[in-house]
């Protein structure tokens, strides 16, 4: 099938999951059902030059309501791949950041200065605590943004933001409520990865570390896909989970699991991680889900 901006789209069956296991099937409660779809821009890790930043475009259709599209990160490469894509700044109406690297914010300044100087509209950032949001300002952004002519300019000059709310670590996005979970991803570095939906949801990690007991969770708690972070080959002090680590997972979240973040070695493994159960998100393509939604 072919989408409106001419890009192939892959339909995923809705809460496809090993019917002996009770625990994955989502439970139909009184929550309306959300259209989620996540188009990805790039899929490559933070050196990537085949793949791109991974960063996705994610639209949100509550039923018979009118769809809106958040940019999940926005990295050094994402402002050309999102115009590769066929998509404009006025396209997205806000960005959520997920941790502070290179490959997550570095196309924020784009961003930030189309919307002054170009387009007269301050993009809506999203951003997982307020620690990240001073941080974003003070050690990243101003260094480049900050002179503008007659006074210092701030991050609400160029901006409009929010961050998660502190107490149910979650925000709503077109009536959707997502929630922001820590990841752990670098010693002393606040990271983050999203759950879309409640029951059945969606997760996408971000850059974490493996943890077992976390996808065991997610699975048991109705996510139906899983969009993780994955860097091909071990290394010792590694900052994100290996195929090897996701390898050991059981076949039932395996088959949830989408590899993105991955490095320009794809091709190597293509053959086993079709045969660990694993899908591979890949770049320009949408994927499709329903979501539950509780009131937010
Ligand atoms: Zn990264
Ligand atoms: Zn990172």
């Amino acid at each position: 099938m072919v989408n409106e901006k001419g890009a192939f789209c892959v339909k995923i069956e809705k809460g496809a999951v090993d019917p002996a296991m009770d625990i994955q099937r989502p439970q139909k409660q009184t929550m309306s059902a959300f259209e989620v779809s996540l188009r990805f821009l790039g899929t490559g890790s933070a050196f990537s030059k085949k793949y791109g930043n991974t960063s996705a475009l994610l639209t949100v259709t509550p039923r018979g309501g009118v769809s809106r599209t958040l940019l999940i990160d926005c990295g050094r490469t994402t402002p050309d791949d999102l115009a590769r894509s066929g998509y404009v700044w006025t396209d997205i109406d806000a960005i959520f950041i997920s941790h502070l690297h290179g490959d997550h914010i570095y196309g924020l300044e784009e961003a930030g200065f189309m919307g002054r100087y170009v387009l007269n509209r301050k993009p809506h950032l999203i951003l997982p605590d307020a620690v990240i949001a001073a941080d974003l300002w003070e050690h990243v952004l101003q260094g480049t943004m900050q002179q503008g002519g007659e006074r210092d300019l701030t991050i609400d000059d160029y901006f409009t933001w929010e961050t998660a709310d502190p107490d149910s670590l979650a925000f709503s996005f077109n009536g959707l409520r997502i929630r922001v979970y820590r990841t752990r991803h670098i010693e002393n570095k606040r990271s983050y990865g999203l759950i879309i939906g409640d029951r059945p949801n969606i997760v996408y990690t971000a850059d974490t570390l493996f943890d077992e007991e976390q996808l065991a969770a997610f699975a048991a708690q109705g996510s139906t896909a899983i969009f993780h972070d994955c860097q091909l080959l071990h290394f010792d002090n590694q900052v994100h989970t290996s195929l090897d680590q996701l390898e050991t997972l059981d076949a039932s979240i395996r088959a949830r699991v989408y590899l993105m973040h991955y490095g320009d070695n794809l091709e190597q493994f293509e053959q086993r991680i079709s045969g660990g159960g694993f899908r591979i998100a890949t770049r320009h393509q949408t994927y499709q889900f329903e979501v539950g939604a509780s009131p937010v």
